[in-house]
């Protein structure tokens, strides 16, 4: 006679049906309603050990407003009143943005990534670098150039977001409200303007892949970056919420620009002058459409809504940046030698002897830094054991020490 049907246990605390409201069977055993709740508790205090989930909320009220924001820049950040602005406007509504959570009417704001196009050395990552300062949400500086389709070397799209895990120690909420700073986007263009029907190793793969976070997806992180591993664990974050901001220099695209206002670039290959001054003018009349003839998908541009560009530096700017940032060049220096309790003098003419250089090399603002170090050595070497209680910086001695140096073999560079 066939034995008695068993009576179903939990197989975590032993308790039969009846003993339990609801026993749920499963393919070696059972777990009672109070097990399963119990093991969902713990599961979330693992997760939350794991990748703290809390985040603090944003008090809108409390945010500085766009004006301020682009104030805060004006201190670091000479000229870009264009990109300041737009930059200053995404940013506060991307707070409105997360604030709106809580209401309870039917109209989401989307968010606006931004494209900002600019020669290189015109301040785009100082601006992102600046906007991080003043920020309430994490903020991650990322290279587009360390990417590549997957199959060839290079890290997965999904590593541009391990940094932003990381500046909020994988507070996974938080990042989930981060925002991220693609530099060198115009890196992954695609090197010609027909779409290729034999396998892209220039880029298009790469957008593809961009886009997915772009457009807002739940993506696996690798929580170290890199490639991914098998092995890894990954995180999962949704980049709903995350603001991108892109910037590439877009080398040449002033012809495209060109091209499509039907005119023509003067002085292209002729004085170099006037190169320059078409490039600056063309620049601001760039559009989504020379993006795309650059080499960018129309789906990641239209993922980018906000386009705006950097002008190129020009004498009398290069010289303020000399002199009026908060943490300018010339204040840096003025620090090291009051540390000796040397007062130091540079005068007037040096600073425009050192932007009459930049611009004769080609080497823009970020060549000033790298002149006034050669200047300085020499100083810096003999002031802090004399006793002087002064320093004066001569338009002479500037010359001697540059002359002497072996700078004068950039002139023919580039
Ligand atoms: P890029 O546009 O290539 O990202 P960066 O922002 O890295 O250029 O600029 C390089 C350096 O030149 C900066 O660290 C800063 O010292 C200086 N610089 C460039 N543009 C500006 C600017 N508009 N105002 C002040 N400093 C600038």
């Amino acid at each position: 006679m066939a034995k008695k049907e068993q009576e179903l246990k939990c197989s975590f605390c032993g308790r039969s049906e009846s003993e339990v409201e609801l026993l749920m069977p499963g393919m070696n055993g059972c777990i009672c309603n109070e097990c399963a709740e119990r093991a969902d508790q713990l599961a979330k205090e693992y997760l939350d050990k794991m990748y703290k989930t809390e985040s603090s909320d944003i008090d809108i009220k409390s945010l500085p407003k766009p004006s301020e924001i682009k104030n805060f820049l004006d201190e670091y950040v000479i000229g870009q009143d264009d990109a300041k602005k737009y930059l200053s406007v995404a940013v506060y509504n991307h707070y409105k943005r997360l604030a709106q959570e809580k209401t309870e009417d039917d109209v989401e704001i989307e968010k606006s990534n931004i494209i900002i196009v600019g020669p290189t050395g015109t301040g785009k990552t100082l601006l992102a670098k600046t906007i991080a300062k003043l920020l309430k949400v994490p903020f991650a500086i990322v290279d587009a150039t360390v990417l590549t389709e997957a199959g060839y070397v290079g890290e997965d799209i999904e590593s541009l977001l391990t940094r932003l895990l990381q500046a909020c120690d994988y507070n996974l909420k938080e990042a989930e409200r981060g925002i991220v700073f693609i530099d060198e986007i115009d890196k992954i263009a695609r090197k010609g303007d027909n779409p290729s029907i034999t396998r892209d190793v220039s880029g298009e793969g790469v957008q593809q892949g961009l886009l997915k976070l772009l457009e807002g997806s739940v993506v696996n992180v690798p929580p170290q970056g890199g490639r991914k591993h098998p092995d890894q664990k990954m995180i999962p974050v949704d980049t709903k919420n995350i603001l991108f901001i892109c910037g590439g220099a877009f080398e040449g695209i002033e012809r495209k620009i060109a091209q499509r206002l039907n005119t023509q670039v003067v002085g292209f290959g002729t004085d170099s002058k006037y190169r320059r001054l078409e490039q600056e003018r063309l620049l601001h009349f760039v559009a989504p459409q020379d993006l795309r003839s650059f080499g960018l998908i129309p789906e990641i541009i239209g993922r980018l809504p906000v386009l705006t560009n950097l002008e190129p530096l020009d004498n009398n700017a290069l010289r303020r940046i000399l002199t009026e940032p908060k943490n300018a060049i010339t204040k840096q220096y003025e620090k090291l030698f009051k540390m000796d309790d040397v007062k130091l003098v540079i005068e007037s003419e040096v600073l425009d002897y050192i932007v009459a250089k930049a611009v004769e090399y080609k080497l823009g603002a970020r060549g000033l830094r790298s002149l006034f170090e050669t200047i300085m050595t020499e100083a810096m070497y003999k002031v802090p054991s004399s006793n002087a209680k002064e320093y004066t910086v001569t338009l002479e001695y500037a010359k001697e020490q540059l002359e002497k140096s072996n700078f004068e073999i950039l002139k023919d560079t580039k």
